[in-house]
């Protein structure tokens, strides 16, 4: 049995590993990886795993190759289980298999596992079919990289194709294979296309013809990696295109959520082709854990229990279980929720609420409960620290009202240099904010007159109070979400489109 993977990560979107190299990852000791990997995959490791970049971006090679086939020997000789994950398919101009045969030579077994090569899968992200029935009965995949003087007569051969031609590698050299081509009899007319880092967020496509492509590819500043696709099959495009036409497509969105609550809102963004930037500005830290715990000792006593977001769900549930309790333990309250997420909080803890009013702020569940409580309910409110008053202070003027702050929001301290950068480029399409104690972090963040620094970004707000707060600092709202949740400002993204 071996414990070496050779691994094929995909060509670009992190959802194109295989579940087979997903796996092989999540038992690796040491990780190998290169820039074309997706770095989001190494998420898949287990903790402790060594990760080790070895470079390999066009022109900047971090080690040499018998460097890295030596440390893939090495780590397996130490006994460890050592994935390599290489960019696309490991076979594919990708030197895997020197890398096998170092193995091979070492005596040391290993498996590979296929990626979606670059080739077949980043030209059907760009819309194009590597092959179709009658226009292309072939495909030919080549190195761009060598250089005029010793490949002018391959080139005289590759112009005879009748199939589709894609170079790899071959940006830098884009002039060359054109006119290379043209001169071994190929038709300047033929449809051509560069593709760069496709099935990413910064895909890029140019299509023109042979006789145009370098010229086009340089004025649209085309950069590696990049895919050079010659053939009919370019014109598909037109019809067959749809990462491209996702509504977010090319869109740069920062989100500004804590960072263990922002993977829904990534996610999602990510699904409708936009690129979501993180820029934590609040971290959450549980509070009066003491309290709580004696409360949820007395939570027979309770008929109501109201939550207002998902991270009081949270803290609350992990203390009932440290308590050695679950969801029964709230018996007969009745809960009453204020937002969808926290109502789907609950609904992971079995529990369905039995009230949520229609508009997520205090003020709605208010209305919708005062004429239900009666004077001896007991309500329990295990909420944000720094939580509005409002909700406390009018329920209390019908029942008893325990309110617990069980969590509170802090500052979140990292280096935003890079995201300030694009902001100061212009490169950010959106900011997303979710609640107000993010608007103030962000604008402490950004220091005096921060408007001036966004380079234009659309300021997108969940709701009324944080809106308000935005407008406060000075900063415009460009659209606030009709529902006060995720969806509804994943809803204003889309609809801007
Ligand atoms: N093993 C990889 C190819 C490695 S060679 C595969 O199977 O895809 C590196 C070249 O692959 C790059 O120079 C570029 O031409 C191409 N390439 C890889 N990923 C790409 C992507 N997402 N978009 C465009 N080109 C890509």
């Amino acid at each position: 049995m071996s414990n070496v993977y050779l691994v094929g990560a995909g060509c670009g979107e992190p959802d194109l590993l295989t579940i087979k190299g997903q796996k092989a990852i999540a038992k690796a000791g040491v990780l190998i990886y290169d820039w074309l990997a997706n770095p989001s995959l190494l998420s898949y490791a287990k903790e402790g795993c060594e990760k080790i970049y070895v470079g390999k971006q066009a022109g900047k090679h971090t080690m040499r190759q018998e460097d890295i086939n030596q440390l893939i020997v090495d780590k397996a000789m130490a006994g460890k289980t050592v994935v390599r994950l290489k960019g696309g398919d490991p076979y594919v101009f990708g030197r895997g298999g020197e890398e096998g045969e170092a193995l091979a030579a070492a005596g040391i077994a290993f498996e590979v596992v296929p990626g979606i090569t670059s080739v077949i899968g980043g030209l059907a992200y760009a819309g194009i079919p590597v092959t179709h029935r009658g226009m292309a009965t072939s495909f030919h995949v080549i190195t761009g990289h060598r250089q005029p003087s010793s490949d002018s007569l391959d080139y005289d051969i590759y112009a005879k194709l009748k199939g589709t031609l894609v170079f790899l590698m071959g940006i830098g050299n884009i002039e060359n294979i054109c006119s290379g081509l043209q001169k071994g009899g190929m038709d300047a007319d033929a449809p051509a296309a560069v593709v760069h880092r496709a099935s990413s967020p910064m895909q890029r496509t140019v299509v023109g013809t042979l006789g145009t492509l370098a010229h086009d590819a340089a004025e649209n500043g085309i950069t590696a990696p990049g895919l050079i696709v010659i053939g009919d099959v370019v014109t598909k495009r037109d019809a067959l295109s749809f990462f491209e036409k996702k509504p977010l497509f090319g869109k740069k969105i920062i989100v500004t959520r804590a960072r263990a609550q922002s993977s829904q809102l990534m996610e999602r963004i990510s699904e409708l082709g936009g690129q979501s930037i993180e820029m934590p500005m609040i971290e959450t830290r549980p509070i009066q854990a003491e309290r709580l715990s004696a409360e949820i000792a007395r939570l027979a006593n309770y008929t109501y229990v109201i939550f207002t977001s998902e991270n009081g769900v949270d803290i609350f549930f992990d203390a009932l279980r440290k308590a050695g309790k679950d969801a029964r333990a709230l018996g007969k309250a009745k809960i009453a929720v204020i937002g969808k997420g926290t109502a789907k909080a609950l609904e992971a803890h079995g529990i369905a609420a039995d009230y949520m009013p229609w508009e997520f702020v205090g003020e709605a569940l208010v209305d919708m409960l005062k004429n239900i409580l009666k004077p001896d309910d007991k309500i329990l409110i295990p909420r944000a620290g720094n939580a509005r008053p409002y909700l406390v202070d009018t329920l209390k003027k019908i029942a008893p009202v325990t309110e617990i702050k069980i969590y509170e929001t802090v500052r979140a301290d990292a280096d935003y240099s890079a995201v300030k950068a694009m902001l100061a480029c212009g490169e950010i399409d959106y900011i997303t904010f979710a609640s107000s104690s993010t608007v103030e972090n962000f604008v402490a963040e950004m220091g005096e007159k921060a408007q001036s620094k966004l380079g234009g970004a659309k300021l997108i707000s969940i709701g009324p109070q944080t809106s308000q707060k935005i407008e406060e600092h000075g900063l415009c709202v460009y659209a606030q979400a009709n529902e006060y949740t995720i969806d509804g400002i994943l809803e204003v993204l889309k609809g801007d489109q």
